[in-house]
Parts: C-alpha cells; structure tokens; sequence
C-alpha cells in the first residue's frame, strides 16, 4: 500500500523499442499526475527503460518511476541466453520462441501483483493472460496495441470481413470492406498471419489477443483523437470498447531527453547537432527502419544509390557495423552531404531538428507518430507488422506522406526497391509544389499534436479521463490498499 495513498499502476511492456519507449513515456505522464507508476521488465531491458525515463526533467522527487525486473525463460523457450528483446531474435525462426517465452511470464506477473498490489495493470496486447491475472487480483487491465487506431480498424476489418479470401492474383486490389475512407490494398501487403487459412499459432495469439481485450476495461491509445478521428469514432462503434486516446507520448521529452530514448545513441549527440546546424531548414532527409527491419545487402547498396542520386543531403541509420558492402568511394562522395549513423540513432532529436525536412520511414507507429508530432513529411517505406496500413493513413488519409512503392509484406526482412524509386519519392517529397503542400500539412498536424497534449488538449483531457476513472474505481471496490 503506498503511504501517500496514491494510485498505483503497474506496466508491462512487450521486450521491444516499439512498445518499451512509448510504455516508459506513459509511466512518465501518469507520473506526472501524480500517479505510482512501477513497470516491469526483464534485465537486459532496464537500462533501455532507465535511459528513457531516468532523466527526471519534468518529474518532481515524489513522481519516481519504480522499475522492477522479471527473468526472462530464454533456455526453457529455446532461445539464445540473452536474448530478451525482439532486436536481439537471431532470425524469423525464432519468432515463435519469442513469442513462447512472452507466454512465460504470467506466473511471475501475478506474483508481483500480489507483492505490489496496484490499482491498474496495463499491459501490452501480446499478453493476453495479463486481462486473467488483473481479473484475479480483482483490478482492472488496459490493453496497449502499439499502434494507431487506423491500424486497429483495418486489420479488424480485414479479421472480420475477409475480403482477400476470393481474389485471383495476390496483386490484385480490394478495398477494406466497411472501413471509411476506400482504403484499397494488395494481399501482398498483408501480414502472413492475416491470410493464413486454419489456425496457426499467431492466428490463435491473435484470438486471445481480442478475447482479452474484450476482458478488459478498454484500450491505451498513442495517438490523440483529431489525427484519427473518423477511425476513432468507428472503433468505438465497431469494438463498443473504450478507448483513451493520451498521445502523442513522446512530446513528454524536454529538449534534452529527445537524444536519449531507447538504447544509448551511437553517435555523439554534440556531433550531430553541429552537423544539423550547419544546414539549412527542411534540406536534410533523415533515414531509419526501427529497431527491427533489416535489409539485404544489395537493398541497403540501392539505397546508398538513390540517397547519392537524389543529390539531397541525409542522415542514414545503418543497424550493423561492417562496411564492405557500401558502394565504393560512397563516403567520399557524399562527405559533407551525408551521414551514416552505425547503429543506434537520436531519432527524436534529429527529427525535431530544423535542419530535417524528410523522413524515410518504415512506418513503426512510433516514428510515423513522432514526425508527425515534428512536422516532418515521410517518404513510406513499410516492412512487416502492421506498417502497410499506416503506409495508407500517412499517404492516402493525412497526405503528409509519399510512398517508395514497396509491393511486398516481409517478415523482418524488406522488400526490394530499387535506387530510381527512393530518387524519385526523395525528389517528390523534398522539392517543389506539391512538396510545400504536404510540408504546410505536416505542419498543421504537429501543431494539433502539441495542442492535444498541453492543459486541456483532448490528449490530456482522456489521460485526466481515466484516471479519474481509475480512481473511482479503486473507490468503488473499496480496496484496503488505498485511499485514492
Ligand atoms: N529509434 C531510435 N533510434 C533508432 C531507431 C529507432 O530512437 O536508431 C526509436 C524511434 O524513435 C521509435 C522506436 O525506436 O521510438 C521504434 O519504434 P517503431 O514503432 O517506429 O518501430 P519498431 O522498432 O517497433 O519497428
């Protein structure tokens, strides 16, 4: 029980940047409400969520965020001893293994409910048992996707409706049936567990998936409600679940916490910010794929091409150390007007950077999230999960966006697309008419973002929302452990 009684609430998030950032950026803003935020992770995992939350800037010494550590069954999973975030599975093989040790954890959770007893478990959607072990201890769960609620729409639409089920060719077009906005796409684009016929084991953590979400009280949303209005209401509609729409939270991080998100930066932070600074606005395009994509060699010589050929400068994050593969005399040629980043980027500080005025993008919610808060135009080139989908909302339904053209769905591993297509979105996106166009647009859209999340912004409006409601609840099953 904590002696302030203050609301409790404990976070669990799923082992990978993509869900590991934003939760740590959540346990910040309820945090910064005074909320107990404790999260849980496994130890390879804490310096990450340290280094994300542990810069204290806007928290006060009494919103200390508790960070508690589970073990990790790799071995009993059949996974590589240390391997405990999606980054570090070796290849797609070891997906299921992943996946298996996640469904591991629940045992270990419940003993910490009870040890920590909280008001409120949220959750990331991969566990679908956390809805049963917060059932037990009688308190509510929460459900975070990780994704927008365009994305949720689509795929459940595509769950429920089926429409790639009678088609000839895997290229030919449909349309998302019921889903506003004649969002048409290729099955192609789909993820392989969405067009899997019987039942395989993601198709059946898919099920769970929903049915524990039915479970609980409703979903945790990074995005805020005017971005994805239209997609907003229809959830509601289609799911009649709650949902509470609190992003964007990456624009919790003052200035100096936007270089150190996520893992240590592999470069120095005083170095780029020189760099950045020598350039005029909007002239830099900043390129990166997330934490998880990974490209071939001969992909990742086709875009060392077309960056070269779009004679625009660049930052290019390039996950690996080795070099022999760049096309030779590349760094020479590009000296000056290029950077390659090896490794680990400060995304939010580059992309808030005037200097920036693109973003090639594999469409991680969290990085089409975090240019839209900067008001920085992408250049869409979607990999694997649910990224073709916020390919569309970024092209099609906010047009801040041009896409590469990538054809292909894959897991981990990207489609290819040649030099003359990344020369050609660079060009599209960086220079002339329609360029300003969409650039006036990501403007816009930023400005809203910073207005959802300021005092009284519908952002922080739904986080008082809930916990408030939170609260009440905590009230109403008049828990010894609290006098919230
Ligand atoms: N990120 C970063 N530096 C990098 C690569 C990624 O800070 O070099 C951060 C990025 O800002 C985002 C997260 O890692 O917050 C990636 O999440 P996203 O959903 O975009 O993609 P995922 O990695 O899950 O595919």
């Amino acid at each position: 029980m904590d002696a302030k009684g203050k609301l409790k609430v404990m976070f669990l998030p799923f082992p990978g940047q993509g869900h590991l950032i934003p939760m740590s950026d959540m346990a910040r803003a309820f945090s910064g409400r005074g909320v107990r935020a404790t999260i849980v992770t496994t130890p390879l995992n804490v310096p990450a969520i340290r280094g994300t939350i542990g810069k204290g800037s806007d928290l006060d010494s009494d919103s200390e965020i508790e960070i508690v550590s589970i073990k990790f069954p790799c071995a009993e999973a059949g996974l590589p001893e240390g391997c405990e975030n999606t980054e570090s599975v070796p290849s797609p093989d070891f997906v299921p293994a992943f996946f298996k040790a996640t469904s591991m954890l629940q045992p270990q959770l419940e003993h910490l409910l009870l040890q920590h007893s909280p008001h409120c478990l949220i959750a990331s959607a991969f566990y679908p048992w956390a809805s049963h072990s917060a059932a037990t201890f009688n308190i509510p769960r929460l459900v975070f996707y990780g994704t927008g609620v365009f994305a949720l729409c689509a795929s459940e639409c595509l769950r429920l409706y089926q429409p790639h089920n009678n088609l000839s060719s895997d290229s030919d077009l449909f349309v998302i049936p019921h889903l506003p906005g004649n969002i048409q796409m290729t099955r192609m684009m789909l993820p392989d567990y969405a067009k899997t016929d019987g039942e395989t084991k993601f198709s059946e953590l898919l099920k769970a998936i929903k049915e524990s979400e039915v479970a609980s009280l409703g979903v945790i949303v990074n995005s805020f409600y005017e971005l994805e209005q239209v997609y907003a209401d229809y959830y509601e509609k289609l799911q009649g679940r709650r949902a509470w729409y609190i992003g964007p939270l990456s624009l919790c991080n003052q200035q100096q916490d936007k270089g150190k998100r996520g893992k240590e930066a592999s470069v120095d932070e005083g170095d780029i910010l020189k760099w950045m600074d020598s350039k005029k606005a909007n002239t830099v395009v900043y390129v990166c794929f997330g934490s998880i994509a990974n490209f071939s060699e001969s992909q990742l010589r086709e875009i060392a091409k077309g960056l070269e050929d779009s004679g625009q400068d660049f930052i290019w994050v390039v996950r690996r150390s080795d070099k022999e593969w760049l096309p030779e005399g590349f760094e020479r040629r590009t000296e000056g007007r290029g950077m390659i980043i090896w490794g680990w980027a400060p995304q939010l500080l580059i992309l808030n950077h005037r200097a920036v005025g693109a973003f090639v993008t594999h469409c991680g919610w969290n990085s089409t999230l975090e240019a839209v808060s900067a008001g920085v135009p992408m250049v869409t080139w979607p990999v694997s999960a649910e990224q073709f989908y916020n390919e569309k909302l970024v092209t099609e339904i906010l047009e801040i966006g041009v896409p590469v053209g990538v054809k292909k769905w894959a897991r981990i591993v990207g489609d290819s697309v040649g030099s003359e297509a990344l020369e050609k979105a660079l060009k599209r996106i960086m220079v002339g008419e329609e360029a300003e166009t969409i650039r006036n647009r990501a403007h816009k859209l930023s400005e809203m973002a910073r207005t959802a999340v300021e005092c009284n912004g519908s952002s922080s409006c739904y986080l008082t929302d809930l916990i408030q409601h939170l609260q009440s609840i905590a009230r109403l099953q008049n828990c010894p452990k609290s006098s919230v």
